[in-house]
């Protein structure tokens, strides 16, 4: 039987079945344990540095003991932290991405996704680089600058030259004052050598879900086709690593198995990446299953309520503090308010999830023949702009960071001494002041800039609070854009 070691690179060493399960154990027996628990949170707890805050972070095991207690009050307090740390890392700013899709031609079977090869009536689509271009301007008119790209599994007509070619296409487009300023990428489990390549071409982070952690449901869930392979889907994040790509997402699809599994499985695969390569995952995604072509998500026997993926996301906070989290438009307005409180630092806006879903149609079209699943929320971007803002959140179009090479362990450090504060506020008021100017509806442009105004006030520094006013202010008054620090 494998052994636990985090260090492993071996799947199931590294995500141990028989460790998951003791971990499950001593949760349970310990989900009262009242001074254990005090102790935990304690821990957990953002702590004063003479540079700013530092935090401890959760074990595995000292996390699934929070998941797993059942008192209302020890939740509260959960939360609490939860914002406590959110609003100590990542102060008040949530950065916006939209997702593209390329292609939904795919070879594997996952039971879940309607683009499984099974499914014939769905019409299958790939965008030609004249088609990519059409898509780009359309995502650059509603102001978005940061993407994630995603794609079916497909080696004859979704080879990674084309995935390439896309990425190039992408960052070529400038239409008006737009751009795509980061390209994070979801695709398929590929080789070290097309890591290296995805890296060679500038992307942002690449995210992969794990969808289940639970080997024998991941099998199952992946009956045919190269995601079948457990330990090659797994081990992915190490061969990105291994190509150069330092920024990595991880994710559950929440509902395929039982939560409590996941989310251990989830923060020992954050652990092992600290262990092997000194770097944790960049960000963590927490989608549900949702209703799509072919899939009924009722089917799934372990589905969550709200308050309980509330719950996973705030102690994912407490566990892994450096780690940006991700919500999408899977999930309702309400649910993605609630979340925002918790630890959510980056939201999609405005998102279509069908392939060649943005060019020709207007706000209130969606085509649905393509859809990989339902969007739950889908206010445009202006209204999420609007909404974050009303809300007392920075809407941020920031992607300064991995341009000028925080990357992997250097944007952690940066993270872990509170230094980020230091530019990634006026960068967040920045690129929403081009937004506000480029894009945004007049209401939407008179609540961002008072928020400007308010911001602005906080930066603690004179000289960048003077730079980032100056910006602000030839942003109005010309087309120089794309300032940063
Ligand atoms: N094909 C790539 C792969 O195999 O990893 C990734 C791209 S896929 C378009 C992105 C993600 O969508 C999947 O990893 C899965 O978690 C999620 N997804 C698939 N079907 C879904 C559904 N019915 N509801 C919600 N999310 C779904």
């Amino acid at each position: 039987m494998a052994k636990y070691d985090p260090k492993s690179l071996v799947a199931e060493e590294f995500i141990n079945d028989e460790e998951i399960r003791e971990t499950l154990k001593y949760a349970e027996e310990h989900k009262r344990d009242l001074p254990l628990i005090e102790s935990i949170l304690e821990k957990a707890r953002p702590q004063k540095t003479a540079h700013g805050c530092t935090c401890a972070g959760l074990t595995h095991r000292e996390a699934s003991v929070l998941l797993a207690c059942d008192l209302p009050e020890i939740t509260e307090r959960i939360y609490e932290i939860a914002e406590e740390i959110k609003l100590a890392f990542y102060g008040n700013r949530i950065v916006i991405f939209a997702p593209l899709y390329l292609s939904n031609y795919c070879v594997n079977s996952c039971v879940y996704c309607p683009y499984h090869i099974k499914n014939k009536h769905i019409p299958r689509k790939k965008l030609t680089q004249e088609e990519v271009r059409q898509e780009v301007i359309a995502l650059q008119d509603l102001g978005h600058k940061r993407l994630a790209i995603e794609s079916g599994e497909d080696p004859v007509n979704n080879p990674i030259e084309y995935i390439l070619e896309c990425i190039k296409t992408i960052y070529s487009v400038h239409h008006k004052n737009g751009d795509i300023r980061r390209v994070n990428v979801n695709i398929a489990a590929t080789t070290v050598e097309n890591y290296r390549k995805l890296k060679e071409a500038g992307i942002g982070t690449y995210i992969l879900f794990q969808e289940t952690y639970h080997k024998e449901s991941y099998e199952r869930l992946h009956p045919a086709g190269p995601k079948h392979n457990y330990a090659y889907h797994t081990e992915a994040m190490d061969r990105a690593m291994e190509g150069g790509i330092d920024d990595v997402g991880l994710g559950v699809l929440f509902g395929l198995e039982l939560y409590k599994y996941e989310f251990a499985g989830l923060i020992m695969h954050a652990e092992h990446l600290e262990a092997v390569h000194g770097v944790g995952p960049h960000t963590i995604s927490v989608p549900r299953v949702k209703r799509a072509d072919d899939i009924d998500p009722d089917v799934f026997d372990n589905g969550i309520d709200d308050e309980t993926f509330a719950k996973i996301t705030a102690c994912i906070r407490l566990a892994v503090p450096y780690t940006g989290m991700i919500i999408s438009t899977r999930e309702t307005e309400q649910v993605r308010s609630k979340l925002l409180r918790l630890g959510v630092s980056q939201v999609s806006g405005g998102s279509r999830t069908s392939v060649g879903g943005y060019a020709g149609y207007t706000p209130e079209e969606r085509p649905h023949d393509t859809e990989q699943f339902d969007v739950s929320d889908q206010r445009s971007l202006d209204e999420v702009v609007k909404w974050l803002m009303e809300s007392g959140h920075i809407p941020s179009f920031c992607t300064a960071c991995y341009r000028e090479g925080r990357t992997g362990d250097r944007f952690m450090s940066l993270c872990k001494t509170g230094q980020i504060l230091n530019c990634c506020h006026p960068n967040a008021l920045m690129t929403l002041a081009e937004y506000l100017v480029d894009y945004a509806s007049p209401e939407t442009a008179a609540v961002g800039f008072r928020m400007i105004e308010e911001e602005l006030a906080k930066i603690p520094n004179e000289k960048v609070r003077g730079i980032a006013a100056q910006n602000i202010e030839d942003i109005k008054n010309s087309n120089r854009r794309d300032f940063r620090f």
